[in-house]
């Protein structure tokens, strides 16, 4: 009955609703506060009370017709400016209205640009691990992803693996700074390198290679760490952001795409992103929360607490002898399998109560993901269950 297409979809699909229905059977047994679960990135940080303000005032001060009507489908020109004045006094930029088009979050946002770009066989390349959704974006405007493996050592983007995929099909390459699942930031010596490549194959192709970078975990960073800004090193680049995480708002969807204008023929591509917005069905993206996302364009939520909270996950696994990469922004922790087998290792951590997500679905076995978005409390009790299965692998 359904898509050739769907069928995998759907399979892969039960498979993680699996996971979340063992979740809840597990807390319905053991009771919620004795189940550590990792498995969701779901932010926990409260929403900020500006928000909820900034609707009421919304409600009270606009016009129901333009709160609620239809607009440009590249969202409320006042919006779009609000958030490219806040670009250029945060980067240095000289972003105006029309580089900004405002999308139904940053899913929407990758699937806006990828039908902007991608010709069917088209090829987009991402770097092991990745968020595995990407396969299914760039499936649905007849690419092919290409997942470049991992260095292990710094998990920053395999340049030298991404030269030698680099082909006359590749049209996209996707990077995601503050990095899911590792926690990692992309360096500035990072970006310069990966613009050299590209710049050098697009030459080598006479073809442009599109730079897109994901960055729904912009503001998540810790240790005063900067997210460089990437549209500085790369002219062809697509910037995706999202408030879902930076304010607590991943139900409302909402985000925006950066078209740079010196982009190559950036003209074109903003109109048939503007296009794009509208025919995969978006429309425009959600009104009541764009003039909301205007009035909080300085707010953010908490990000001390998810701070503390990989303070308090970090220092508490290494001390117990497990290998983990130090987040340096999101709210994710990628900790080395202490077996090879990294889905025995989650079954294991299962029995003391602890809900892992295994690398391969990131495709990047060997490792898995613990999402922090989670009460401290909750982190501070799961640490005598880890130290339990620390001490089955005999970690210390
Ligand atoms: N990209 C990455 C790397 C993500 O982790 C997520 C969500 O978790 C998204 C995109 C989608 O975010 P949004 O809720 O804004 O669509």
């Amino acid at each position: 009955m359904i898509a050739e297409k769907m069928k995998p979809l759907v399979a892969n699909n039960s498979a993680i609703r699996t996971m979340f229905e063992e979740g809840g059977r597990m807390k319905a047994i053991y009771g919620e506060e004795n189940v550590y679960d990792f498995s969701l990135g779901n932010p926990n940080v409260p929403t900020p009370p500006e928000v909820k303000q900034a609707i009421l005032d919304i409600l009270e001060e606009e016009e129901p017709l333009r709160i609620h009507g239809y607009m440009n489908n590249a969202g409320f020109p006042e919006t779009r400016k609000a958030i490219a004045d806040s670009l250029n006094r945060r980067f240095g930029t000289a972003f105006g209205t029309n580089n900004i088009i405002m999308t139904v979050g940053a899913a929407s946002g990758l699937n806006v640009a990828l039908k902007t770009i991608l010709n069917p066989g088209d090829e987009v390349i991402t770097f092991a691990p990745y968020f595995l959704e990407y396969n299914a974006y760039v499936n649905n405007f007849d690419g092919v992803l290409i997942a470049v493996p991992a260095d292990t050592e710094t998990f920053q983007p395999n340049l030298t693996a991404l030269e030698e995929r680099i082909c006359a099909k590749t049209r996209a390459v996707i990077i995601n700074t503050p990095h899911n699942p590792t926690g990692v930031i992309y360096t500035e010596e990072t970006l310069k390198a990966l613009a050299e490549i590209l710049e050098k194959k697009q030459q080598e192709y006479g073809a442009p290679i599109f730079l897109i970078s994901d960055e729904p975990y912009r503001e998540l960073a810790y240790d005063g760490a900067e997210v460089p800004w990437v549209t500085k090193y790369y002219a062809n680049t697509i910037v995706g952001y999202s408030y879902s995480k930076s304010l607590s708002l991943p139900g409302e969807r909402i985000g925006y795409l950066v078209i740079p204008d010196e982009m190559e023929d950036s003209e074109n591509v903003i109109e048939a992103a503007t296009i794009a917005n509208r025919i995969i069905g978006s429309v425009n993206a959600p009104s009541l929360i764009q003039l909301v996302v205007e009035r909080c364009i300085d707010t953010k939520c908490d990000v001390s607490y998810y701070e503390r909270n990989r303070n308090t996950l970090y220092e508490g696994l290494t001390k117990l002898g497990f290998t983990c990469v130090k987040p340096q922004g999101a709210f994710y922790l990628w900790l080395k399998s202490p077996e090879e087998d990294e889905a025995a290792f989650c079954a294991k951590a299962k029995e003391y109560h602890i809900l892992a997500v295994p690398g391969t679905s990131f495709a990047c076995p060997g490792y898995v993901r613990l999402a922090y978005c989670v009460s401290w409390e909750t982190i501070q009790r799961s640490l005598p269950a880890f130290a339990r299965l620390a001490a089955d692998y005999h970690l210390n």
